[in-house]
């Protein structure tokens, strides 16, 4: 039964600040029988727009279907993000009973006849409608948006695609929430001194908040988050404690039983096949290219290429070196060698690390509080783009972890809210990402918007850091430290929009685009001048001694080989499980051993995900056939940091000036091609990723 909508808060306006979510009146029971009323009456407005009687023109077509269905998407967003970041059973069930549902929505609008007729008219005249250029760019993306989803298609095949869609949304729903079952069934108790060996205080301190947090008997619990397990394959001289946690690590969503990703990542596999088939394509990544920069895959794989054969040539070099440190270390305690496996990696270059370049990641990790690299984001972002974040400790949102900020631009003036949610907890999902509750634009009608259509945006970052011990400031190792200032340059990209229409808005580019903005922003953590002002001792609020820093960016390149050889692999393997040709049942795990054979993947280096819980590729289509865009995204990042070096000022106004305007704020109203061109004043050359790798000389 329909539950009474006048008692539905998702169906109320929300006059809450700045329009946030009312959280505290939200219950997951209130989800569906919301989504039922707000589909319902989206749906009634597209079909109003399809069979208006006047003829199609710009705004009551494309302006239009672009404003509409906002308390449809405030929900959706609100959904998504709880179920990401705060999720229950509960809100799980929703999601599992809502995903194909959802999914048959968007394909039942994307696909809608009329409405596809009036947009695919307006498309052929496009030359003499007298649209701006953003207008332009509107009509095509929604053109194309049709398209894809299938609206060209005969009827019989576009029931199928859109079957395929409810099929394929279910699959992947069920994919994430295997993964986080399974991290959160596994946990290593330490319960004795032995079991801590060689732990620094910050691991154990970690450890010993995550066991009080679970009620767990032990002096420590380590956990599958990545701000666990990593540390612990770092320092653990226990070697058969860190084979054990990194088997359970790598081995998330391939065990038998009611959370298997196996038999469900082939599922997938096949369904997505059917649907490029259906367009016309031999394979999965065909279809999924198409609408990218790159365009093909063999600009995918050159672009590959270009980095594995040298970054392998590298990681041989690295092992080679890290075996002898073994053996040696082996010889004098046990007096017999060491035969390296992929849970020893980090904790012999650790070693190497400490030794080479006097770096330990104990003695970093205390210039590099939480709550001042946050305020070293902020400080950034203020001097190259003039905005300021004010903290509004007295909003609660959705956890009492999250941080909620007032976003202000030039005169003072709000431009955006950001939340910022930074903690592991067992109801969050595993990495890190951005995503917002509102997306910028000056066409919302008039659901959540201030003033006159005018929406600002509410933007949230989730990092996954081990939260420190209560009294206890959170520490960050440089890598996290680099994690924040990534989703914090995603999270720019959402505040900093600056477009009339939503569906160009922010981060709603081209998917090989998306992480420009968060990399090239991970650039201003490596500068000096950053580290020195932001990097302070914790305790003694001393800035960061310079011979640290100097020993750091000596030690940037070290492990690089380790850490492109495991990205590249992973990015080789989304392209060849995408480019089968057939929907055949693939045993996934073979598959993946015999290709990184064939890859030739270097001895105990492993890769950073393995298929059986790939999110990027399993729990979403949006990164299917496209793990390769980080590495795309490294070339516009190293060449467009290029300029602010040529500039000879990392805080160079005009160059700041041109990044915000091209990159930060066009979203996707410009080609992405041209944006960077417009800021760059040339096209980008991959040379200056290729050399911030250390590969350019191996390479030859
Ligand atoms: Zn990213």
């Amino acid at each position: 039964m329909m539950a009474d909508a006048t008692l539905n808060p998702l169906l109320q306006p929300w006059n809450t600040p700045y329009g946030l979510p009312p959280f505290a009146d939200v219950k997951a029971e209130h989800f569906v029988p919301a989504f039922e009323v707000a589909l319902a009456a989206h749906r009634a407005e597209v079909d109003a727009m399809g069979s208006n009687p006047q003829a199609a023109d710009f705004d009551n077509t494309i302006a239009a279907l672009d404003a509409c269905g906002r308390v449809y998407r405030r929900i959706e967003a609100l959904f998504y993000n709880l179920t990401a970041s705060e999720t229950s059973s509960a809100l799980q069930a929703a999601e599992r009973e809502m995903a194909p549902r959802l999914a048959a929505h968007r394909n039942a609008i994307q696909t809608h006849p009329a409405l596809f007729t009036r947009i695919d008219s307006l498309h052929g005249q496009r030359e003499r409608l007298g649209l701006q250029p953003e207008q332009r760019r509107l009509l095509e993306r929604f053109h194309t948006d049709f398209v894809r989803a299938g609206a060209r298609l005969a009827p019989a095949e576009r029931q199928r695609s859109g079957q395929i869609m409810e099929r394929l949304a279910e699959a992947t729903t069920r994919f994430a929430q295997n993964v986080l079952a399974d991290e959160n069934a596994y946990r290593l108790v330490l319960r004795t001194e032995a079991d801590l060996a060689g732990l620094p205080d910050f691991v154990r301190a970690a450890a010993a908040q995550a066991a009080a947090e679970r009620g767990v008997d032990g002096l420590g619990v380590i956990t599958l988050s990545r701000s666990h397990i990593v540390p612990f394959l770092t320092f653990s001289d226990r070697r058969d404690l860190r084979e054990q946690a990194w088997r359970a690590w790598t081995e998330r969503g391939a065990h038998p039983g009611e959370h298997d990703n196996r038999a469900l990542a082939s599922d997938i596999l096949a369904l997505r096949h059917e649907l490029a088939r259906l367009h016309g394509h031999a394979c999965y990544a065909d279809h999924a290219l198409t609408d990218t920069m790159a365009g093909t895959r063999a600009a995918v794989n050159q672009l590959l290429q270009q980095v594995w054969e040298p970054a392998k040539a590298c990681a041989e070099q690295e092992r080679v070196a890290l075996q002898a440190v073994a053996d040696f270390a082996e010889q004098r305690a046990r007096g017999e060698s060491l035969d390296l496996q992929d849970w020893d990696w980090r904790y012999y270059a650790e070693k190497v690390r400490q030794v080479r370049y006097e770096l330990d990641e104990a003695q970093i990790k205390p210039y590099f509080p939480l709550d001042r690299m946050v305020e070293a984001v902020f400080d950034c972002a203020q001097r190259l783009f003039g905005v300021r974040f004010v903290e509004q400790p007295h909003i609660r949102a959705y956890h009492p972890d999250v941080k909620v900020y007032e976003v202000r631009g030039a005169d003072e003036a709000q431009i955006g809210v950001f939340l910022h949610d930074n903690f592991a907890r067992a109801s969050k999902r595993s990495g890190a990402w951005m995503s917002s509750f509102r997306m910028q634009s000056r066409n919302s009608g008039d659901v959540g918007s201030t003033n006159s259509g005018e929406a600002l945006p509410i933007i949230i970052n989730n990092n996954n850091f081990a939260k420190g011990a209560p009294g206890e400031p959170t520490l960050l190792s440089f890598d996290d430290a680099r994690t924040l200032f990534h989703e914090f340059g995603h999270g720019l990209h959402g505040l900093l929009s600056n477009v009339t229409y939503e569906r160009l808005s922010g981060t709603n580019v081209l998917r090989d685009f998306v992480e420009l903005p968060s990399q090239i922003f991970e650039h201003w953590l490596g500068e000096p001048e950053v580290l020195k002002r932001h990097a302070r001792h914790h305790a003694t609020g001393e800035p960061i001694p310079d011979a640290l820093v100097a020993r750091l960016h000596e030690a940037r390149r070290f492990n690089q080989g380790y850490e492109t050889v495991r990205y590249t692999a992973s990015a080789l393997i989304d392209m060849a499980v995408h480019a089968r040709t057939t929907g055949d049942a693939l045993d996934v795990v073979a598959f993946e051993r015999a290709e990184l054979d064939r890859l030739g993947l270097p001895a105990a280096v492993g890769v950073n995900h393995r298929l059986t819980h790939f999110q990027h590729l399993f729990s979403g289509s949006s990164y299917a056939a496209g793990y390769y865009v980080y590495l795309w995204a490294e070339v516009l990042d190293a060449d467009g940091f290029d300029a602010f070096v040529e500039a000879g000022n990392p805080f160079d106004a005009d160059v700041a000036r041109r990044l915000k305007q091209f990159i930060y704020a066009s979203g996707n109203s410009i080609e992405p091609t041209e944006a960077y061109r417009a800021f760059r004043g040339r096209a980008p050359t991959v040379v200056p990723m290729l050399r911030k790798k250390g590969l350019l000389e191996v390479s030859g």
